[in-house]
């Protein structure tokens, strides 16, 4: 098995052979069909089971370079995951010269803004900031074709539960949203039902 059999661009594959990804881990198996044709998908899998480059390879694969407004946003509990994310999105759409800002909060928010207002394809963030940014305007969702929650128990964990749903009613009619989690809880199967009734279930 290697990335060759999947329609993804030469750009995208020479990323990923730089990175050194010869082989798609199992939960890339499962999710990256679904996600390049446009699915939903609500995932089980734990770090370290390649689930960031699951849903960064099809994602990065759909972006469109001269689009100038953001059009993949992916909420994250924590600034390092943020910006672990970030860069592995960065690093798989080289090639492509995609832009990845991460935000999160307890850093200066103006040098996030004029960064936001450089071409942003996609943005990585906490959820808290990112709706800081929304109300500022910093950061526009009108384009936003993919919506990720990533880990999403530790985001319930941390208390983030409202800033999600509202940034969930806020994401385009026909936004694709994704949610990838260690665990699949009541809570993440109620938020789930309410907001990606139209999914596809992947159990790692
Ligand atoms: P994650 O579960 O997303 O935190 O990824 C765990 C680690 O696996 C990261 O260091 C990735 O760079 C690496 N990785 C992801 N996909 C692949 C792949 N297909 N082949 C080799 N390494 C990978």
């Amino acid at each position: 098995d290697n990335f060759n059999q999947y329609p993804l661009s030469q750009e995208i594959l020479e990323a990923l052979e730089g990175l050194g990804y010869k082989t798609p881990t199992g939960i890339q198996q499962e999710v990256i069909t679904p996600m390049l044709a446009g699915k939903n998908v609500v995932v089980k899998a734990p770090t370290g089971s390649g689930k960031t480059a699951a849903f960064a390879i099809p994602i990065c694969e759909g972006v469109w370079w001269e689009e100038n407004a953001p059009q993949a946003l992916v909420l994250e509990p924590t600034r390092e995951l943020a910006v672990q994310v970030s860069e592995e999105m960065f690093h798989i759409g080289r090639k492509k010269r995609l832009k990845v800002p991460a935000v999160f909060g307890g850093f200066p928010i103006d040098k996030q803004i004029q960064t936001l207002r450089q071409k942003s394809h996609i943005v990585t963030g906490t959820p808290g900031r990112i709706m800081d940014h929304l109300g500022r305007e910093s950061l526009k969702l009108d384009k936003v074709k993919w919506l990720v929650i990533d880990e999403a128990d530790l985001m319930l964990d941390m208390g983030f539960i409202d800033e999600v749903k509202n940034i969930l009613s806020l994401v385009p009619e026909n936004c694709r949203i994704s949610l990838f989690s260690a665990t699949l809880g009541p809570e993440i199967r109620e938020l789930a039902d309410a907001f990606i009734p139209d999914r596809i279930l992947v159990l790692q």
